[in-house]
């Protein structure tokens, strides 16, 4: 996905929408924001994480008209719930909101849809929408693909105790300017 504008990407997620307006008209908001950026899932967010979004307001056939499909995409770094380690897990999902104007109409939205309840002015700001898909996108028990303890293993090689590298060489992203250093080209 493109990356859009910091500035507007900004705005987009915090201007009141007029949802009313945006389902008439079909609006679709898409875009990436880091995740950081998200009040509510800052704790979450790996470093440079980004949430990819995509927000579509339509008008439902149903009993609440006023209708969304919040998607999002992300890594987000949670607490292994094995080992306590953090543990980077890509989440997916998907919602049907359907706007309402009180308890009461929230409790009448269908089964398959989540209700969000709007205040007199029936405006609402993608940024909370976003992070409520987030939170709800948390898996309840995450834990690493790989036996923990492996994964643990992995750190130790990373601080310093390199295993053999095995099989073809790896790219050392040094090599270039170690070769650029040794040229015995210019004056020396
Ligand atoms: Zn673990």
């Amino acid at each position: 996905m493109p990356t859009d504008d910091r500035q507007n990407t900004d705005r987009q997620l915090t201007v009141p929408l007029d949802v009313r307006a945006a389902c008439r008209s079909g609006a679709v908001e898409t875009g990436e924001v880091p995740l950081a950026a998200l009040p509510r899932c800052r704790d979450m967010a790996p470093d440079g994480g980004q949430l990819a979004y995509r927000v579509g307001f339509f008008e439902s056939q149903g009993v609440q008209p006023l209708a969304a499909e919040v998607h999002i995409e992300a890594a987000l770094a949670l607490e292994c719930a094995r080992c306590r380690q953090t543990v980077v897990t890509p989440v997916t999902s998907t919602s049907q909101i359907r706007f309402v104007f009180s308890e009461d109409q929230a409790e009448h939205v269908e089964a398959e849809a989540e209700p969000v309840i709007l205040g007199r002015e029936g405006r609402v700001r993608l940024l909370d929408l976003l992070e409520d898909e987030v939170l709800m996108s948390v898996p309840l028990m995450p834990v690493h693909d790989q036996p923990c303890a492996e994964i643990a293993a992995g750190q130790a090689y990373e601080s310093g105790e390199l295993p053999e590298p095995s099989g073809e060489e790896r790219e050392n992203p040094f090599a270039a300017l170690a070769a650029l250093k040794k040229d015995p080209g210019g004056d020396q």
